[in-house]
């Protein structure tokens, strides 16, 4: 597992601080550049405009280029964006108004506003980078999001973002600004569970979500956004999922792909775990027939979190190594398996006592 933090040693500041560390030639280094000055150990010691400011790190982890937040009392740094990744997430809120059985981030009521901070961050990443925008449910500040995609898309029209939302607070006025934003900017990252309301209602916990949906999809049709429709499976609607194969491919084809997920035992995810873990390695029939179905329909699919070897030869190419690089693990039977190079293998707090039954080297 990466570590997402660095030591930092304290420093004098009151508010947040976000900055991008520079290790190699700095020659063009910004207002926001803190430049490496020394190196003892695993202490890094930079200059930023005059002031000295120490992490400690490992010798291995190149941290140029990194943008880093420091908050003042915290003794860690968090990196928000990872130079060398393509996997960065900033985190919105941690707010959301449904309480899905499956989350793996389950909610909190108070929200940390860093839209700020975060925009800062976006806008000192690397050239064409990809950013995940997660929560919690990010549009509950709808405003401010807007705000700072609008300012980005004007200061960094390289950038393109990936954003998780539950698809229940898109209105009409907005598709004015999305498109301002630029549709070929953002992907949107929707659940979507079942193809009926009251399953999929009971699923997150909120009464109405099915139909908010719908009407949230036909208005990012309208404004030509791009969606990824996500569905985890769990046993409550393994069974299910050829009915919603048809039902997307009959009321959502303009989807840009539909994401079938395996469940990350973590949050919601970890304490449901028991009733809802569905052992896609033991039996795969039903998301076998979704598949079939959705592609005869035209809709592309993927197979998001799935051991490559949990999935049949036939559907394997579907399942790209999609879990992120900093919370990804191998199990010791992965050693000699010719596929973990494509396979993404499990999530770090994944308990293999309790997970797929029938895996191996492949
Ligand atoms: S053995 Fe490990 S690396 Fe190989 S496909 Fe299975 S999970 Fe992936």
């Amino acid at each position: 597992m990466i570590d997402l933090r660095i030591k930092v040693e304290p420093l004098p500041f009151s508010e947040p601080l976000v900055l991008r560390l520079r290790e190699g030639n700095a020659v063009n280094a910004g207002a926001d550049d803190a430049v490496l000055m020394s190196v003892d150990g695993p202490r890094r010691e930079y200059d930023y405009h005059g002031f000295s400011i120490a992490f400690h790190a490992d010798s291995g982890v190149s941290l140029d280029n990194d943008v880093v937040m420091i908050v003042p009392g915290q003794a860690s740094a968090r990196r928000l964006i990872r130079a060398d990744s393509v996997h960065n997430t900033l985190l919105i809120t941690e707010q959301c108004d449904q309480l899905c059985v499956m989350c793996s981030q389950p909610p909190k009521k108070q929200h940390v506003d860093l839209f700020t901070e975060l925009e800062t961050a976006a806008s000192l990443a690397p050239r064409d980078a990809y950013i995940g925008l997660s929560g919690g449910e990010p549009l509950l500040h709808k405003r401010k999001l807007f705000d700072m995609l609008i300012t980005l898309s004007q200061s960094r029209p390289d950038l393109k973002f990936h954003i998780l939302s539950n698809g229940q607070h898109f209105e009409e006025s907005d598709i004015d600004v999305l498109q301002n934003i630029g549709t070929d900017r953002i992907l949107w990252g929707i659940p979507l569970y079942f193809a009926t309301a009251a399953e999929h209602d009971a699923l997150v916990k909120k009464v109405g979500a099915f139909d908010r949906l719908l009407e949230s999809f036909a208005l990012l049709f309208d404004a030509g956004s791009a969606i990824e429709l996500r569905t985890v499976i769990m046993r409550q609607n393994y069974s299910m999922l050829p009915a919603l194969a048809s039902f997307l491919g009959t009321h959502l084809p303009f989807v840009e792909r539909w994401a079938l997920m395996q469940l990350e035992n973590i949050g919601f995810g970890r304490m449901n775990w028991n009733s809802s873990f569905q052992d896609t390695s033991v039996e795969f029939g039903h998301v076998a027939r979704a598949v079939d179905i959705a592609s005869a329909k035209g809709l592309a699919v993927q197979l998001y979190n799935f051991p490559r070897c949990s999935v049949p030869v036939r559907y394997r190419h579907l399942a790209p190594a999609a879990i992120s690089d900093w919370k990804n693990k191998f199990e010791a039977f992965c050693t000699d398996c010719s596929s973990r190079q494509a396979c993404g293998g499990f999530f770090e707090w994944y308990n293999h006592k309790i997970g797929f039954k029938e895996l191996g080297p492949i």
